[in-house]
């Protein structure tokens, strides 16, 4: 609503990505525009970005998936050149940085989740970030149902009334006083679930020596959150097998998105860009492996 993005409008989004990326955009009219992921990290490959732009793009939404940051430099340099809006997908990035800049903090606007099964947790939540000055008057109003009310308690305007169209999209007090306490705890949350990442990078480290599978990439400028411990496997019926030998001892291990393209959903709302190979590949082989916060040392029941 803030980006202005009407009907028709072209949105350029991965695929692999939850479906909140796209609903955001098609519950405006918007079309998004699936461009295939990069092998290594599940990112939105930025080498296809700018063929997929036409005259009706306006915004390029980059997701930083498992927490790994997309290649923003590149991203910001195409929407400069086309003069496109760059909206994060920040939703797993929260404490996680691209060469030291924190993710929600690189592009126009972006979006945390604190959605229940995200790092920083309030049940149901989220915080829109703005760094770019020209939208925050108007994004106070349609926070505030519309109305100037934000400016009228600064003594900005002397009665407060219906400005724009808004809705009201205030987290509730004891939301907030939630997440206010986890956010106290947000280094100590993600130096946890580090630990736990590398414990399970270090201990699988020999099934990708022997070709079992293929543990994460994560480029040299990218400081991640550890949001996320996947495995790759070499198929769909591999890892059919691997999620039912983890069942029956008790594991509860799960595989990632149905790709948004090939979804009934997608399928109607948006149109695919050039092969998704990589990002069916990513849908049939990824595997999640458990972490959680309370979880204890893996090598304790190893
Ligand atoms: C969790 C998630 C969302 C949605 O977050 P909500 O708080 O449920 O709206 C969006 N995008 C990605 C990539 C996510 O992982």
């Amino acid at each position: 609503m803030l980006a202005d993005i009407k009907v028709g409008d072209e949105v350029i989004m991965p695929s692999y990505t939850f479906v909140s990326t796209a609903n955001a955009f098609t519950l405006r009219g918007a079309v998004p525009i699936f461009v295939d992921v990069r092998p290594d990290t599940f990112n939105i490959d930025e080498s296809l970005i700018e063929s997929a732009i036409t005259e009706r793009t306006r915004a390029i939404v980059p997701v930083h998936y498992a927490g790994v940051a997309c290649e923003m430099d590149a991203i910001m340099m195409i929407a400069q050149q086309h003069n496109l809006l760059v909206i994060e997908d920040a939703a797993q990035g929260i404490m996680s940085t691209y060469k030291d800049r924190p993710l929600g903090s690189i592009g126009h606007l972006a979006a945390l989740s604190f959605h229940e099964t995200k790092n920083i947790i309030s049940g149901e939540g989220g915080a829109l970030l703005i760094n770019d000055a020209r939208f925050v008057e108007r994004a106070e109003v349609i926070r505030e149902k519309g109305t100037n009310r934000s400016q009228f308690f600064r003594g900005q305007v002397d009665k407060y009334t219906w400005v724009d169209r808004g809705s009201s999209y205030l987290p509730s007090d004891i939301i907030a006083a939630f997440l206010y306490a986890q956010m106290e705890e947000a280094e100590l949350i993600t130096q946890r679930r580090l630990g736990l990442w590398h414990q399970y990078h270090e201990l699988l480290h020999y099934f990708e020596m022997r070709q079992i599978l293929r543990r994460p990439i994560v480029p040299m400028e990218c400081q991640h959150n550890a949001h996320m411990y996947y495995i790759l496997l070499q198929s769909l019926e591999h890892r059919t097998k691997v999620i039912h030998h983890l069942k029956e001892n008790g594991i509860h291990a799960v595989f990632h998105y149905v790709p948004l393209h090939s979804s009934p959903a997608g399928k109607r709302f948006g149109r695919p860009h050039g092969s998704m190979k990589n990002t069916d590949n990513a849908s049939d082989q990824l595997l999640r492996l458990p972490l959680w916060i309370g979880m204890h040392g893996l090598e304790k029941n190893y």
